[in-house]
């Protein structure tokens, strides 16, 4: 059956599969606040195996995944070191600074993804003046470069310059699959030589709710304080971890899948006129292109959705577009030729 709506706005947007649904109604449940839900256990073990970490800790949301990683390994007052397209430093609504009382310090890279150069120079001399650097955060893939990766060494070079001074490394997985899947590599590979990382289940994945937090014991321990002080203590919350069990067991190789649509996507769109697009950077399951006309943005999203095409402006000159298993190569067909029609005239 073709899809009536393609929406192109988000892997967010991925409907729950019929296995999960199965596995949300047949759930084995108990109260996880007194870590007697089955489930969730069962979730948070998967998930740590998977990250080569001792523990895990299923979240509401990837923001409260980064929210309790960064508290849980900053004191007041200390800086937090990252990319400043970050997702953690432009769309969490500041809870490290409102929560953990840590200031971040944003640091412009090309393509997302701090050097070990850059990551030295930010961190600050032991000095009365200065804040104490207290985490220094990486995000793979990239959501604002447009799903950029980086590969495993380039985090572990990042954390071999934090850990020699003394500083912890939390990865910003949420699209991590996405990047282990795209250069074939294990995701606990990325994870090695962090000390905290989050990967969520709700996107790409296809689970309706939920990330998963993993670390050292110690680490997940102070984690779940902090999830409990945000609110984040749910009860049968198996119902919800159920469908993430199913996400790691059954959504993560299909990512392949989302990565070669969205190459189509983007060498369609980089023919059309007035488009700028960098072919170079479509490494994984988003296509981000600007749009070189005035109105053009606004154009091609009105005649998109009266196609019933939905895609997403990013800003007033750019557009981005996310590929997903709700999307299929028929989809990114039509996304084309309706592109095709607005521009005709451009
Ligand atoms: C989506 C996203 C998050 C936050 O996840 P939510 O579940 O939407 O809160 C964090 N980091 C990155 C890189 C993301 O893309």
């Amino acid at each position: 059956m073709p899809h009536d709506v393609v929406d192109l706005r988000s892997d967010t947007l991925t409907l729950p599969t019929p296995a999960m649904r199965e596995a949300m109604a047949r759930a084995d449940v108990g109260d996880d606040v007194w870590e007697e839900d089955p489930t969730v256990q069962r979730l948070e073990g998967l998930a740590a195996g998977l990250m080569g970490k001792q523990a895990g800790l299923f979240v509401a949301s990837g923001t409260m995944g980064n929210l309790v990683s960064v508290v849980a390994q900053t004191r007041p007052g200390q800086e937090l070191v990252l990319d400043a397209d970050s997702h953690i430093f432009n769309y969490e609504v500041a809870g490290s600074a409102v929560i953990g009382h840590v200031q971040t310090r944003p640091i412009t890279t090309e393509r997302g993804f701090l050097s070990p150069a850059q990551v030295a120079e930010a961190i600050r001399p032991r000095n009365i003046h200065v804040p104490a650097t207290g985490l220094v955060c990486v995000e793979n893939t990239h959501n604002r470069h447009g799903g950029t990766l980086c590969a495993p060494e380039e985090i572990s070079a990042v954390a071999a310059v934090a850990h020699g001074a003394g500083v912890p490394v939390h990865l910003d997985g949420a699209r991590l699959f996405n990047a282990a899947v795209a250069l074939k590599r294990p995701a606990r590979d990325f994870a090695a030589d962090a000390d905290s990382v989050t990967f969520c289940v709700s996107k790409g994945l296809a689970a309706p709710v939920g990330s998963v937090v993993c670390g050292t014991r110690d680490f997940i321990a102070r984690a779940r304080r902090l999830r409990k002080m945000l609110g984040g203590g749910m009860r049968q919350v198996g119902v919800l971890a159920a469908a993430g069990i199913v996400a790691l067991e059954q959504m993560i190789d299909r990512l392949a899948e989302d990565h070669a649509n969205a190459r189509r996507l983007a060498g369609g769109v980089a023919a059309l006129p007035r488009i700028r697009l960098d072919l170079a950077r479509v490494q994984t399951n988003i296509v981000l292109f600007s749009v070189d006309r005035p109105g053009g943005v606004e154009e091609l999203v009105a005649g998109s959705a009266a196609r019933k095409i939905k895609i997403h402006a990013v800003g007033p000159a750019s557009i981005r577009c996310v590929t997903h298993k709700d999307v299929d190569e028929a989809d990114i067909d039509r996304a084309l030729q309706a592109f095709a029609e607005i521009t005709r005239a451009w």
